[in-house]
């Protein structure tokens, strides 16, 4: 009985429940036809997936990592160049740069979105670097490196405020990589063009990763790069497949980064579902949003009047952050940390030489973000629960103190 009562962070099963049948006959045709690496599914699926980001070209790779990775490298980068992009997020947006044979450095992050702040990488540009007179390149002075490309994180569903970033991005000629591995359908008004966009459709290329727990997940490892340059589709097709366009006929070295036939099936599946489950999303964000807009010392998500963010996460902010967790953890009530040490004060990046206080917006939401469960399928009157028990755990501690 007790486990009934047990509200989880997020549940995939339900979904794949109600498209059983549908799932089954991906994995038949499969068997049957032993089509199981590239072929019409892996067709299908980029051709829809394309539309459905509103771009020209969609490339089926392995993973979200290894989108990241191929972007960088077939957008030019390597040798030691830095590519920038924010200390909040998960470490593969580094780990792409870094095995990509970049070097990874890090703008602060807007405190109110949580995604890379147009101001900070205006500053970096401004005060760290300069630009070389022979070749034009942007150079960090501290590092005497050349300054390459810039990757914007979607974080938790919710576009980076990417006006601004391509602007300057064009400025100094750097490469814009968008890391929308959790922002499936995510858009953005162009103040510019005057129009929503999707996301994917605004950099130079894109990364989307569909491991299970995103908002279009696949029923194991998958991702792809979308993308409106033809050259830049063209590389990573290569890039994917060990760097051959015709059979035994490489033109460069590659990786065995394919997407599976299968998990292509399967996504084709459930991307008819995409936009309704966003929409799930989004409405059960909103009624979190009226249950905890005024519970003191509580922040809620912030979504700008130029984003439609699709809720990958929704993740508040308290200074009580960690006796919050431990008390809805005691009522059964499941809740992650997205993320809980930034990337520039992992063990990983010592390397790198930064220190407490570097990046102090995203060391501070770091001690103070707490997801909470969200899915499409989170039943209203679970939720309500979670917003109650919020609520009243907040009430009760800021009562004791006053
Ligand atoms: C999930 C994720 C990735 C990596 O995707 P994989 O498919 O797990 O390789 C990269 N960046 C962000 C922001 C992610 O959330």
């Amino acid at each position: 009985m007790i486990s009934s009562k047990k509200i989880p962070f997020l549940e995939l099963a339900t979904p794949h429940v109600e498209l059983e049948e549908e799932l089954v006959s991906v994995f038949k045709e499969a068997l049957h036809t032993a089509g199981f690496i590239g072929g019409p599914m892996v067709d299908d699926f980029e051709r829809e997936f394309a539309q459905f980001c509103e771009v020209s070209h969609c490339v089926g790779v392995n993973s979200g990592t290894d989108a990241l990775r191929f972007c960088l490298i077939a957008a030019g980068i390597t040798n030691g160049e830095i590519v920038l992009t924010v200390p909040n997020t998960f470490i593969a947006t580094a780990e792409a740069i870094s095995q990509a044979g970049a070097r990874p450095d890090f703008v602060d992050v807007d405190e109110r979105t949580y995604n890379l702040d147009p101001e900070k990488l205006r500053e970096y540009v401004e005060t760290q670097c300069e630009v070389d007179g022979q070749t034009g390149k942007l150079v960090n002075r501290r590092l005497g490196r050349v300054v390459a490309g810039v990757i914007p994180v979607h974080l938790y569903g919710q576009m980076a405020d990417m006006d601004p970033i391509l602007e300057l991005a064009e400025r100094y000629n750097l490469i814009v990589i968008e890391d929308a591995c959790q922002a499936h359908g995510a858009e953005y008004c162009s103040r510019k063009e005057n129009r929503w966009k999707k996301a994917g459709s605004m950099g130079g290329a894109a990364a989307f990763s569909f491991y299970p727990g995103k908002n279009l997940g696949a029923c194991g490892e998958a991702g792809a790069v979308t993308t409106n340059d033809e050259q830049m589709a063209r590389k990573v097709r290569m890039l994917r497949d060990h760097g051959q366009a015709q059979k035994y006929y490489h033109e460069m070295e590659g990786y065995n980064g394919r997407l599976d036939a299968i998990q292509a099936g399967i996504l084709r599946v459930k991307l008819r579902l995409l936009p309704e489950w966003n929409q799930q999303r989004r409405q059960k964000a909103l009624r979190y949003n009226e249950l905890l807009h005024d519970v003191e010392e509580t922040i809620i998500p912030y979504e700008p009047t130029w984003s439609r963010a699709v809720y990958h996460l929704y993740v508040i902010r308290s200074r009580r952050r960690d006796e919050l967790r431990k008390h809805l953890e005691a009522e059964q009530i499941s809740t992650g940390l997205h993320y809980p040490l930034p990337l520039h004060l992992q063990n990983a990046y010592r390397f790198l030489g930064f220190k407490q206080g570097d990046f102090a917006n995203a060391e501070r939401v770091a001690s103070q973000v707490l997801s909470l469960p969200m899915y499409p399928q989170l039943p209203f009157n679970q939720l309500e629960a979670v917003g109650q028990k919020i609520s009243r755990f907040i009430f009760a501690q800021t009562a004791a103190v006053t």
